[in-house]
């Protein structure tokens, strides 16, 4: 497939990108990776006239750490973030995530502020990003900001940002001792996005849970937090049967999709399989 003839344009700043979105309007589309827009414009789901690529943007691209905080920049690739080892050392839900998305090819194109904008409910990323409680910078006509991943997705495919904005980089906290993280993802045999993917964020002491977030993607048309399932572990021994019992409740609340390859039934049954390896995983890595 062939997309719709379009213009192209490669500013070298955040400002004059911004100014380009803004002057153009709904006629723009912003391009970091291409691995999610490109494929849309080919099916003609998108026909903007202006393409505006941010990929030759330079300083967007960092990963680095200031105080309990590391900040990675929007065109950090999939790949960056897989092999960065401030990341691995101090926030390893990340790298994780980023290994198992799609394949070589995507992982050394595709960006982290590319895969958050477009908001796919199959992606890795934000099930992540709201287990890490991280923020997300945008910067638009009025200025940046900076906006909580849980406000940040709104639907399939739609998030908080404004027309013109941008998200610039991503903030994550440095994850502690006695802290363990843990993404795990059933794959679609074809595609390799997420028909249940589950980021767990725990804090263990005396074999009990202090505290935990989970992420889940691929269940419901947005990643949501299965708070049902934190509120059930919180201060629970972490044993097998406990984390079972609460891990059955991984959909309660949510819209379960259902498609081809899994009815809602069979995907609520694998959220909850999938939120008790994650949480149990994470609790082994927690020490
Ligand atoms: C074969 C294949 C398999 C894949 N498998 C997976 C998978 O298993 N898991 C997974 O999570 N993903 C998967 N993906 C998607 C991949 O991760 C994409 O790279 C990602 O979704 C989009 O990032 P990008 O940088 O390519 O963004 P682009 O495609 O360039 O842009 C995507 C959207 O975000 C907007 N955008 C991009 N950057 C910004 C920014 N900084 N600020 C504001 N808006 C922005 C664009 O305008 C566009 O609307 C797959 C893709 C392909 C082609």
């Amino acid at each position: 497939m062939i997309p719709a003839a379009f213009e192209y344009v490669a500013p070298t700043s955040v400002q004059e990108a911004i100014a380009l979105l803004q002057q153009h309007g709904d006629e723009a589309k912003v391009l970091a990776g291409g691995h999610s827009l490109l494929p849309i414009m080919k099916f003609r789901l998108a026909q903007p006239k202006l393409v505006v690529d941010i990929g030759r943007i330079p300083g967007l691209d960092g990963i680095a750490r200031s105080g309990d905080t590391i900040t990675i920049g929007a065109l950090a690739t999939h790949d960056a973030v897989e092999r960065s080892g401030l990341l691995r050392e101090h926030c390893p839900l990340l790298p994780e995530t980023a290994s198992v998305i799609g394949d070589m090819q995507v992982r050394n194109r595709g960006t982290i502020g590319g895969s958050l904008a477009h908001a796919d409910p199959a992606a890795d990323y934000p099930g992540a990003v709201l287990a890490l409680d991280a923020e997300i910078v945008a910067r638009g006509p009025g200025g940046t900001r900076t906006i909580p991943a849980r406000d940040f997705f709104v639907e399939m495919l739609t998030t908080a940002l404004q027309p013109a904005e941008l998200i610039t980089e991503v903030r994550v906290p440095v994850i502690g001792k006695g802290t363990g993280t843990a993404y795990v993802k059933h794959a679609h045999p074809a595609s390799g996005y997420a028909v249940v993917g589950v980021a767990v964020v725990l804090e263990a002491g005396g074999g009990t849970c202090r505290r935990c977030a989970i992420g889940i993607n691929g269940v419901a048309g947005k990643a949501y937090r299965a708070t049902a399932v934190e509120r059930a572990l919180a201060g629970r021994a972490l044993d097998e049967k406990t984390v079972a019992a609460a891990a059955a409740h991984a959909a309660d609340g949510v819209d379960v999709q259902g498609d081809l390859y899994a009815s809602s039934d069979f995907r609520a049954h694998l959220a909850s399989v999938y939120t008790k390896r994650a949480v149990l995983l994470a609790a082994s890595r927690a020490g």
